[in-house]
């Protein structure tokens, strides 16, 4: 975009600006023709189709890969529905529909095999390759069979120089089908010892030189003593994504893992600017947006509620000086509301008088950029502020041990989830966990091998179903997921596959091994009509299945 001429660049802006603003309605659209298509009117259906085709169209314009290739698939799944059944939508084209809602959330992003999300959530394919190069000491026993039940796959190297060939072959891959072909290798971990890396200089430069050829591709995570300062200090020096002491756990190495993949391009800031001149804002967004981060634009003060609640922005970008109503005023409105009290407010302005600017912190501000300002220090200084907001948001909202979310908002997400299912009419499914005799791992092994067997669920469960279900801790070994668009017969059988996984995993209490296994219990909208009614349905079936002896799967009846 950097080449146009600076008027066509700002009217493309503006008409991105546009569409992603006039998002919201058009997805609500959508959601009407799909309602209407599912009662089964063809007539919906294929003007559910075109409308799928001109916001698959319009996004490719502005760039929105995501969203693009969201609406693409759905739009794909729709015509096949129209040529084999007559018009009638087939539960996996609900499934796409589901997915481009999320895209339009966040239509920059492109989703890495979106198309999976779609299929069979608990399928074994590796989405990860784990190279061990040399000997690595402390490794678990069967290391390969436990990384497997976590979706990798481990292969051995004796040179550092064979991990390209695997790499390259990654690259190709995703060249000749993008988006990627379903449960292909997403990225490679070069799990190894400090001491293998630094004995010898060639081995120091092709790690170096690996990294910066494939730097989203590869994660090295190093291996060693917990206590050795020197080996953790090379280890940082070696640039190293991670570092886990030795022996292995490998719940930490799948947790390391995930922080590191869970990056900033997976799941952009948005930022909020307020601003009265087309020029300056068109500018400012920009520089964010080549950043990476999202924005909107608000030039009417009294609209900024509406998007405040919408797109729960991390940051606001005020200008100083707009008429009807002031920087300082509009953040002291701000500020009053409850809700909005932790969002970090900045000024853009040109204001250097210390006293004035100290009367818009005194309103409720938190930071000043002075302009003119440096490209690097305003994305700089927002993106600081922005993840402190995501971050603080993230433990509000979530349990402290497992990063799930926790009762309140699980429960919270279940009602949400039922009216939306009621409204599209089709199938949800609510299932509640709990580990089996938990008192004694925690009585034989210790409270915090007990913590560490709860996290080691965590992950399976995050690891094996879609993006679109979702996990909660219902309270202490107890877990509860939601899925949307799903039987209970289908819930079931994935429910069935990752009791049997987590039996397999063995977990460690630093002396011996043993296994843990969890029951579960299975209730299923529309047979259960209210949040209430489908999760005591649940509750009954889990106990039923602890009664009958554990380790099972219930669906609950009537
Ligand atoms: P079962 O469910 O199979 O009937 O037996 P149980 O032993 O799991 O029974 P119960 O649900 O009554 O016990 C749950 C235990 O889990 C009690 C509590 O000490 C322990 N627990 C709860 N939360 C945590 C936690 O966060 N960490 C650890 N380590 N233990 C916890
Ligand atoms: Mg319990
Ligand atoms: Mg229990």
């Amino acid at each position: 975009m950097e080449k146009l001429p600076g008027a066509v660049n700002e009217r493309l802006e503006l008409l991105s600006r546009q569409f992603r603003d006039g998002l919201a309605k058009r997805i609500h659209e959508i959601d009407a023709l799909e309602a209407q298509a599912l009662s089964g009117n063809a007539d919906s259906t294929r003007e559910l189709r075109m409308r799928l085709h001109r916001i698959a169209g319009t996004a490719a314009t502005f760039g929105m890969d995501a969203l693009n290739g969201a609406a693409r698939e759905a739009e794909e799944a729709v015509e096949r529905d129209l040529v084999h059944a007559a018009g009638t939508i087939a539960t996996d084209t609900v499934g796409t529909i589901e997915l481009l809602r999320a895209a339009a959330e966040h239509p920059y992003v492109a989703r890495i095999g979106s198309s999976e999300e779609v299929s069979a959530a608990s399928q074994k394919t590796p989405r990860r390759l784990v190279i061990v190069a040399g000997s690595v000491a402390g490794l678990p026993a069967r290391f390969d069979e436990q990384l497997a039940v976590f979706g990798m796959m481990l292969v051995r190297v004796d040179e550092l120089d064979e991990i390209r060939t695997y790499l390259h072959q990654l690259q190709g891959d995703a060249e000749e089908a993008a988006p990627p072909e379903r449960g292909a290798i997403e990225h490679c971990i070069l799990l190894t010892e400090v001491a293998f890396i630094a004995e010898t200089p060639e081995r120091l430069r092709e790690v170096v030189s690996l990294r910066e050829e494939f730097p989203s591709r590869l994660l090295t995570v190093l291996v060693g003593e917990e206590d050795d300062f020197q080996i953790r200090l090379r280890s940082v020096r070696f640039g190293a994504d991670a570092f886990i002491p030795i022996p292995l756990d490998l719940t930490t190495l799948i947790d390391k893992l995930e922080a590191t993949l869970e990056r900033e391009q997976d799941n952009p800031y948005h930022v909020l600017i307020v601003d009265d001149d087309p020029e300056q804002v068109s500018d400012t967004a920009l520089a964010l947006q080549n950043a990476g981060m999202i924005t909107s634009v608000v030039t009417d003060p009294q609209k900024i509620f509406r998007v405040l609640v919408e797109y729960k922005p991390e940051l606001i970008l005020m200008d100083m000086y707009m008429p009807g109503c002031n920087g300082a005023e509009l953040s002291g409105i701000i500020r009053q509301n409850e809700n909005f009290v932790s969002i970090p407010i900045v000024f853009l302005s040109v204001e250097t008088d210390a006293e004035r600017q100290l009367e818009a912190i005194r309103s409720g501000a938190d930071d000043f950029i002075v302009k003119p300002f440096s490209v690097e220090h305003l994305v700089t200084s927002i993106r600081i502020r922005a993840a402190r907001t995501r971050a603080m948001r993230f433990h509000m909202e979530r349990d402290s041990l497992t990063g799930l979310l926790n009762h309140t908002n699980l429960k919270q997400r279940l009602e949400h989830e039922m009216q939306r299912s009621r409204r599209i009419g089709i199938e949800l499914v609510f299932a509640m966990i709990d580990i089996d005799k938990f008192k004694r791992v925690n009585d034989t092994y210790g409270h915090l091998t007990g913590d560490r067997v709860i996290k080691s669920l965590t992950r399976l469960l995050v690891e094996r179903l879609r993006r679109t279900d979702i996990v909660g801790r219902y309270g202490g070994e107890e877990f509860g997921i939601i899925f949307f668009n799903t039987t209970a017969y289908h819930a079931e059988r994935i429910m069935n596959e990752i009791r049997e996984s987590f039996a397999l995993i063995r977990q460690n209490s630093g002396t011996t091994e043993f296994s843990v296994t969890f029951s579960c219990g299975i209730g299923e909208f529309p047979r259960f009509e209210t949040a209430q009614e489908i999760n005591e349905a649940a509750d009954i079936a889990l106990y039923k299945a602890k009664q009958s002896g554990r380790n099972r799967v219930l669906i609950a009846e009537s």
